[in-house]
Parts: structure tokens; C-alpha cells; sequence
């Protein structure tokens, strides 16, 4: 185990664009159980919305051509888990 996992922060590149802006959060289409977190490339090629366990799950990465995570200036709703 290690210390690494911190919250909903993941690594990113800042070298890549990893992050895009949308108006409002969309649902994930993975699971379709909460908000999404992240749009990128799935393990089966096309592209999705996915919530943070989606994107971990069937995510490819971030960066470009690969994944970005979503921005819309309000909090991620992931059924109950707050993050400080
Ligand atoms: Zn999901």
C-alpha cells in the first residue's frame, strides 16, 4: 500500500491539456450512477464520460487523445463522499 491516494486528486501531465470546461457535469455513461469526473478514451475505444471508479476502471489515461478531466467550477456530486 502506499500514501499516494489522496482524495479525488489523480496525477496529471501539465504538458497535455487534461482538463476540459463544460457547463454542466454530465452523468457518467459507464455506470450512470452519479456525476461524471472525467471524459476520455475507454479500454474499448470510444470515447465516455466517466465517474472517478469508471475512469479508473475503464479509462485509458489523461492527456491528450486519451482523457480529460471535466471542469464546471462545481463540486462533483459522488453519492455521499466529501472531499476537504
Ligand atoms: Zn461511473
Amino acid at each position: 500500500m502506499s500514501e499516494v491516494l489522496q482524495d479525488s486528486k489523480v496525477p496529471v501531465d501539465t504538458d497535455n491539456l487534461v482538463e476540459v470546461t463544460l457547463p454542466t457535469r454530465p452523468a457518467c455513461n459507464m455506470c450512470e450512477a452519479v456525476d461524471a469526473a472525467y471524459d476520455g478514451a475507454t479500454v474499448y475505444g470510444p470515447w465516455a464520460y466517466m465517474c472517478e471508479p469508471c475512469f479508473g476502471r475503464y479509462g485509458v489515461g489523461l492527456g491528450t487523445g486519451r482523457g480529460q478531466r471535466i471542469a464546471t467550477g462545481n463540486p462533483i456530486a459522488t453519492g455521499g463522499r466529501q472531499n476537504a
